[in-house]
């Protein structure tokens, strides 16, 4: 699950990582009250969305940056009239964009060097690492690539937790002395504690800035955390916007349902994340493309897996259906019930591939069978995959 700057502003608050004040809003009058607000010398416009690069990103109406500088309260709202409501395309969007539907004003603040900090978790040492690098600021993509030697890397131990030796090489990496090293050492620790105490799966401040008079701030804020400890993070999500989510996740999400939104047109229902894994890999062996990952799990129910089935043909982009079952735990019988109910209910058009094998995978096959059902039946999961390809493309003709 991912939040807004606006909310990641909450949590720097309360876990005292110092970063300029700032707020939402989601008009253009609210925008410049909160900048009258604000007030100060300097104030910064920023469209608030689930991704990054909104500086060097463009609006589909033709409006440059979703991050805007000024010193006065009306241009704040007139900046903020320009974005809201409003598609946002940057490196992070893909090309259909993002829908602008807040801003966030905040301080804006002079900037002395801009520098790179982030605490992601390290799926190759199993343990928090901490990514630094002098060279913050909107081109990190870049430096990382053409200049890895200025990307600091410091695995934390688990257990042991953030060391002040560790801290220091951070600090010596960077080049920061004296004050900037204190702050940036009690930023860190307090940046440490959230990633932990919030279970957080990345943190990123881009840029991390020092400034002429003598602060260590973070001036943006990517958070991204680990679904499956939402359960224990009630703060975390009532921060939750499902208008930034994927629609069908959203649903697949009501249900339990282990779905991930893919862009190809070949939905998939599979029970088992390997054998869902599988399947995707077959159809893309086939030249086909894949529209969902979707593990319907050991468990379901005939409703779920009713579910699941609505959730895939509500993807205007799905030409074809693959079915995938290998009963173990999962009843084949009780995943035919739930397809025949959901594809009577939404009246499929789009050719059904099914490949049903282990319990009850008789009583499942007859009532398949007998259901009146245009069904392709597939013998193992390759045959499936390429049936599948097939019938897309011979429903295309
Ligand atoms: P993104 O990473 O999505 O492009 P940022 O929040 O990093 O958005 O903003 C882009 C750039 O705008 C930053 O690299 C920084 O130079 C500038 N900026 C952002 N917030 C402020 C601020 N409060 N004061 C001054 N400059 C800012
Ligand atoms: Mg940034």
């Amino acid at each position: 699950m991912n939040i807004h700057e606006y909310q990641a502003k909450e949590l720097f608050e309360r876990f005292d990582v110092a970063s300029p004040k700032g707020q939402v809003a989601s008009t253009a009058e609210e925008a410049e009250s909160v900048a009258r607000e604000i007030g100060g010398s300097g104030l910064v416009v920023k469209a608030q969305v689930h991704a990054g690069g909104r500086g060097k990103g463009t609006f589909k109406n033709g409006f440059q940056g979703g991050v805007h500088l000024t010193d006065c309260p009306q241009k704040a709202g007139e900046l903020s009239s320009q974005m809201l409501g409003q598609v946002l395309v940057t490196k992070q969007t893909g090309e259909e964009g993002r829908m602008v539907r807040k801003v966030m004003i905040a301080e804006s603040v002079d900037i002395e060097h801009e520098y790179y900090l982030a605490i992601l978790m390290d799926r190759q040492s199993c343990s928090p690492v901490i990514v630094a690098s002098t060279e913050g600021g909107m081109d990190i993509e870049e430096v990382a690539e053409s200049t890895p030697e200025k990307i600091i890397r410091q695995e934390i131990h688990p257990l042991a937790g953030l060391q002040a030796y560790e801290i220091r090489n951070l600090c010596a990496g960077l080049g920061l002395k004296g004050d900037f090293a204190k702050q940036f050492s009690k930023l860190l620790k307090n940046l440490y504690r959230l990633f932990l105490s919030c279970d957080c799966s990345m943190v990123e401040i881009n840029p991390l800035v020092s400034t002429p008079d003598g602060k260590i701030l973070a001036l943006d804020a990517k958070f991204g955390f680990d679904d499956n400890a939402l359960y224990r993070q009630p703060e975390i999500v009532a921060y939750r916007d499902t208008e930034e989510e994927d629609p069908r996740e959203v649903a697949a999400s009501e249900y339990d349902l282990n779905y991930i939104g893919l862009d190809g047109n070949i939905a998939c229902l599979v029970n088992g994340a390997g054998l869902a894994m599988a399947t995707m890999d077959n159809i893309k062996h086939f030249g086909g493309d894949p529209a969902n990952f979707l593990d319907v799990g050991g468990g379901a129910t005939q409703e779920q897996v009713a579910a699941a089935f609505r959730i895939i043909l509500a993807d205007p982009k799905v030409e074809g259906v693959l079915v995938n079952i290998f009963g173990g735990i999962m009843q084949c019988d009780i995943i035919a019930k739930g397809i025949i109910e959901a594809a009577k209910e939404t009246n499929l058009s789009v050719p059904l591939i099914v490949r049903l094998e282990g319990t009850n995978v008789k009583e499942g096959r007859k009532l398949i069978s007998e259901s009146g059902l245009d069904v392709i039946t597939a013998e193992d999961l390759s045959d499936a995959a390429e049936k599948a390809v097939q019938a897309v493309k011979a429903a295309r003709a």
